[in-house]
């Protein structure tokens, strides 16, 4: 069911707390946490606690927690005094994306260049 924990999805892992993460934000609906590879000085991935597998899906099922997605990456900003930063959703593996589980980069603390790669 949409939604559900997926038992083979890195990021329902981290939810579960079966798979260590360094959290920096937690709400009821949300987990925001330090990405292991980071592509700047703050680079948090915030994800919705449910299962979606990219943005658009999350926003169509659960708009209410999509928005609450967004809501936490400014917030991650504000908290790692991010003036300008870059909010991504990598979707399709075209563009990038790994992890078939709904996550916003939050990516700031350096120049970012526009267009992106
Ligand atoms: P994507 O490429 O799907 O847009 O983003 C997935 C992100 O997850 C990548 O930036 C990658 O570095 C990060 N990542 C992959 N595995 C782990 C992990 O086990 N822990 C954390 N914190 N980040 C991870
Ligand atoms: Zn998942």
């Amino acid at each position: 069911m949409a939604g559900e924990p997926q038992a083979d999805c890195l990021f329902c892992k981290i939810v579960a707390k079966e798979v260590p993460a360094t959290v920096v934000r937690e709400t009821e609906t949300t987990l925001a946490f330090r990405d292991i590879n980071p592509q700047a000085p703050t680079h948090v991935l915030v994800i919705p606690k449910v299962h979606h597998p990219d943005a658009a899906s999350l926003a169509a099922a659960e708009p209410e927690i999509a928005a609450d997605v967004l809501r936490e990456a400014g917030e991650v900003a504000a908290q790692e005094q991010s003036d300008s930063y870059r909010i991504v959703f990598n979707t399709g593996t075209g563009a990038g994306q790994t992890v078939f589980h709904a996550h916003a980069h939050v990516l700031g603390g350096r120049g970012l260049q526009w267009p992106p790669g």
